[in-house]
């Protein structure tokens, strides 16, 4: 799946950036304030995967959902945001696969 390089949470602009690293080998972090997710590159030394990349970049999109709901405790809860991220991502990647498929359809006729 493709990562965008912006969205909106709440109305509030995130821009997606994709370092070689990020310190203590995190996959991925959003600061909210900030206006910016960062997702690695790589970890130790090996490449993130596809699948990995999608799972912390919506891993990412739920803390910044649960910080401007206000929800703290819960975004602090890294089961319950890795549960529901890995949840959320299998019905992504149905939209999405959909969509490519409706499109590719398109192109044919
Ligand atoms: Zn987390």
């Amino acid at each position: 799946m493709k990562i965008p390089s912006k969205i909106r949470i709440g109305g509030q602009d995130i821009v997606i950036e994709m370092p070689e690293h990020l310190p203590d080998n995190n996959l991925g972090d959003i600061c909210v304030a900030e206006g910016k997710i960062r997702i690695a590159k790589k970890f130790s030394d090996s490449e993130q995967s596809e699948t990995s990349i999608t799972n912390t970049f919506i891993h990412e999109v739920v803390h910044g959902v649960l910080k401007t709901m206000g929800e703290y405790e819960l975004n602090e809860n890294e089961r319950f945001v890795s549960t529901f991220a890995s949840l959320l991502v299998d019905v992504i990647e149905e939209i999405v696969k959909v969509n490519k498929e409706s499109c590719s359809n398109d192109k044919s006729e």
